[in-house]
């Protein structure tokens, strides 16, 4: 299995469209596992219908056993999130204000607060319009771990992928822990440049990131044509960086209106020069893609 994430640092850049056009163009036998699972929409970029779903348990919450409450307050007064509330005559804790710290159990002589499950989210699996399945999931409001639920998210897609396959990662943006875990064992991370100044700076914290674990790297620009300058100094640190350029894809409203339609960038016509850039950058991160796959059969055929 070949493990692709793509990533930007920054979000509206552009890498979900990239990740599923990219899918596309590898077909069967590739898996897109969408990690950003704060604001998903893989699933609507890949026009999908969910197949299976289960919940997803952050790790051990707490709650109070009412019929043991005498209804003291302590553990209230010892909660520093405000997640103890009054109900009736006993207690509750709020489920989405409790960081587990655990401090209130020390507090209650009556042995009232016990551990529960906590379900902070939800894992899918869906099949898409591509004939691609797709692993996502959703956190709950206020739910934490989003590194637990991407791990959790990558480990499912392992599981489905099929042998020699290829799981398209789409990562978070962000180079906090989700990320961490979108990229831990990729064989190459697609970073995704908006040719902004904020997407430059994103970018560079994200092949920072990248490079720190020892990922290995190639850049799409994206949005080219809007701003010549920020474009040169994108092009500037990535040849300064060592960081392949695969291609440039246009600002195109086109585009846009190609994922109304529910298609993906890899089934956009556009006219002209634009047409011809977009597919010379998809047909160069595709080509990435298959060196490295090489690569890796290379070496399980290796003594
Ligand atoms: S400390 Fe225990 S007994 Fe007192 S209110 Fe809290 S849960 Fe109830
Ligand atoms: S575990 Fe911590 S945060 Fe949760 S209710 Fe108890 S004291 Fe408050």
């Amino acid at each position: 299995m070949t493990t692709i994430s793509v990533a930007s640092g920054k979000g509206g850049a552009g890498k979900t469209s990239v990740a599923a056009a990219l899918a596309e163009r590898l077909g069967p036998g590739c898996l897109v596992a969408d990690c950003d699972v704060d604001a998903a929409n893989g699933a609507i970029a890949l026009g999908s219908t969910i197949r299976e779903r289960g919940p997803y348990f952050a790790g051990p919450g707490y709650r109070i056993a009412r019929e043991s409450c005498f209804g003291c307050g302590l553990c209230g007064a010892v909660c520093r999130f405000g997640a103890v509330r009054p109900d009736g005559t006993r207690y509750a804790i709020v489920p989405e204000l409790c960081e587990r710290c655990g401090a209130c159990l020390d507090r209650c002589a009556a042995k009232a607060i016990e551990t529960c499950e906590k379900q902070a989210g939800e894992l899918f699996v869906s099949d898409t319009i591509l004939g691609i399945p797709l692993v996502h999931a959703e956190l709950a409001p206020g739910g934490d771990t989003s590194g637990k639920l991407v791990a959790k998210l990558r480990s499912r897609a392992r599981e489905l992928a099929e042998d020699g396959g290829t799981v398209i990662v789409d990562s978070p943006p962000g180079i906090g822990c989700p990320v961490i875990a979108s990229i831990t064992g990729a064989d190459l991370v697609v970073l995704v440049v908006e040719a902004s100044s904020s997407g430059l700076r994103d970018a560079r914290r994200i092949a920072e990131l990248a490079r720190s674990m020892r990922r290995e790297l190639v850049a799409v620009l994206n949005k080219a044509g809007l701003a010549p300058e920020t474009e040169d100094l994108a092009r500037a640190y990535l040849a300064e960086a060592g960081i392949p350029l695969a291609g440039e894809i246009p600002f195109a409203p086109e585009l846009r209106s190609v994922e109304e339609r529910g298609l993906t960038w890899a089934s956009a016509r556009l006219a002209g020069e634009g047409g011809a850039r977009l597919e010379a950058a998809l047909r160069a991160l595709r080509g990435a893609i298959d060196a490295i796959r090489m690569k890796k059969e290379e070496g399980k055929e290796k003594p």
